[in-house]
């Protein structure tokens, strides 16, 4: 059980195909389709504790994204938002969770040939997690590994077998002392980092790569909006590597990652304090906004 003691307890519930059971004895099929293949789809959704108790930030975004990318892996799934929201909420209270993380994941059926899987499955977890990369500004550097071409994967979701190029990337930045990579897409361009979107801070204007070879993810559309109500100037375009070395401020943005400074990218320094950035002032709004202590944004909550 080696998840024991990070995921789950002795007594942790979990969610499977309808019924609560407990995690050390959910069990998943050897043979299922989605360990041998990467044909899986999963979320991550953050729990915030609030004034009115514990709330999921932006849900029926992730749920919408969730089956969308289930669709078009060829593992559609039949449960309303109303009996997903209601599953995330009681995973919450019975394993007596606040600030959670939300992992929903659809995977196929024993199956070993290469067509999809005719069952799909549906398993949630939930579990106290702290920011992916730390509370601290990070170290990124250039990674030699790409982000895969949308012509050869489908990218607006999270499909399990993509990670495999994710943990590629991190594995490789950490162990030249690095907290985590920046890729390139296909066409050399500057994606974002292997699991969270990025955005760069110059002349107080903020800039992100345009959609298109990167995760459409749903913390960047949430600064994107939260810089516009500010008046701040968000432009979303292709952003070459030089402009990442001559950037004022670099931030990553991500629901596991939430809102993350950048120190440093290889040997380029940020010219900016971080506290001195756009890229603060919108962080400190999204720290806001998530626990419900602004209302001002209600159109995101
Ligand atoms: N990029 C990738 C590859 C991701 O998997 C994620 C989600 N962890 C993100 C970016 C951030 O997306 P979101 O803000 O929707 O969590």
């Amino acid at each position: 059980m080696r998840g024991m003691g990070i995921y789950y307890k002795a007594d942790t519930l979990v969610y499977l195909d309808g019924a609560f059971l407990k995690a050390k004895e959910a069990r998943l099929d050897l043979f299922s389709q989605t360990l041998h293949y990467g044909l899986g789809v999963f979320e991550g959704i953050r729990a915030y504790e609030t004034a009115e108790g514990p709330r999921l930030f932006r849900p029926r975004d992730h749920f919408n994204r969730l089956m969308e990318t289930a669709e078009k892996s060829f593992l559609p799934l039949a449960i309303s938002y109303e009996a997903f929201e209601e599953a995330c909420m009681y995973l919450l209270k019975a394993n007596k969770l606040t600030n959670a993380y939300i992992r929903p994941l659809i995977f196929g059926g024993s199956n070993m040939r290469l067509s999809a899987s005719n069952q799909s499955h549906l398993f949630i977890g939930a579990w106290e997690w702290g920011r992916l990369l730390g509370n601290k500004s990070l170290k990124l550097t250039f990674s030699s590994i790409r982000r895969p071409d949308p012509r050869a994967f489908y990218l607006n979701g999270k499909v399990t077998g993509q990670y495999a190029n994710a943990v590629m990337v991190t594995t490789q930045a950490q162990r030249k002392g690095f907290d985590e990579g920046i890729q390139l897409d296909a066409m050399g361009h500057v994606a974002q980092a292997s699991g969270a979107n990025l955005f760069v801070e110059k002349d107080e204007v903020i800039y992100t790569p345009e959609l298109g070879h990167i995760f459409p993810g749903i913390t960047r559309d949430t600064i994107i909006k939260l810089a516009r109500e500010l008046g701040v100037q968000v432009i979303e375009k292709k952003i070459s590597p030089e402009e990442i070395m001559a950037a004022d401020g670099i931030f990553l943005t991500g629901t596991a990652t939430e809102v993350s400074p950048v120190k440093q990218v290889d040997g380029y320094k940020m010219k900016i304090p971080w506290e001195e950035t756009l890229g603060y002032t919108l962080s400190q709004k999204f720290f806001h906004l998530v626990k419900r202590e602004d209302k001002g944004s209600t159109t995101l909550i």
